[in-house]
């Protein structure tokens, strides 16, 4: 199975290193010969803004739009969960997504009081200690559709969903050590 992270913008690198700590195959992913050769996708965290942009100027927008809708797993942190998400609460300018979960995120949510911050959350799914969460200017689900299970959340704020074969997560954990949530996204829903 030959797992691609978007490499456009953002914290790839980690993504790559963790799935690469995990025992995937990882690549980067900037073109379409590149999306054409994978079997799963992430979605790294970064500035769901740019990414946009610069998934309309690479010509990725519609192509990936397309590999969701055919049942491509994808996995999304952070500006990554922004991007499959169907719907943004107040979005910039012309900013898209690929969508593909039926949620709507609000951007920056928790505010700049709590700009950054970690907590230690339950985890449907996972097994042993709590996961200890990175949150950067983080979303939250705003609202949630029937099809969308909440696999954690923070003061009644779901951060953690999961649709189908996509999987976002408000939260970086690429940025910690605790690999368990990308070992989830190819144990439970790529390799099934
Ligand atoms: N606030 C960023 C956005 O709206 C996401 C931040 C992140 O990925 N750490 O895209």
């Amino acid at each position: 199975m030959n797992v691609g992270v978007l490499a456009l913008q953002g914290d790839f690198r980690e993504h790559l290193a963790a799935l690469a700590e995990c025992g995937a195959k990882a690549f980067t992913v900037k073109s379409l010969a590149e999306l054409n050769s994978i079997d799963a996708l992430v979605i790294p965290g970064g500035e769901s803004t740019t990414m946009s942009k610069l998934a309309s100027a690479f010509e990725l927008m519609e192509p990936i739009k397309n590999r969701i809708k055919n049942g491509l797993p994808v996995y999304g942190s952070c500006a990554g969960m922004i991007m499959l998400s169907k719907l943004i609460k107040d979005p910039a300018s012309n900013q898209q997504t690929f969508g593909g979960i039926d949620i709507e995120v609000e951007r920056n949510a928790f505010g700049r009081q709590v700009d950054s911050f970690e907590a230690d959350l339950d985890f449907k799914g996972l097994t042993g200690p709590k996961f200890r969460a990175v949150f950067i200017r983080a979303p939250w689900v705003s609202k949630l559709g029937p099809g969308v299970e909440v696999l954690s959340e923070i003061d009644g704020h779901a951060v953690a969903v999961r649709q189908g074969k996509l999987l976002a997560t408000a939260f970086h954990p690429e940025l910690t050590s605790d690999n368990r949530i990308h070992r989830y996204f190819i144990e439970e829903i790529c390799n099934k």
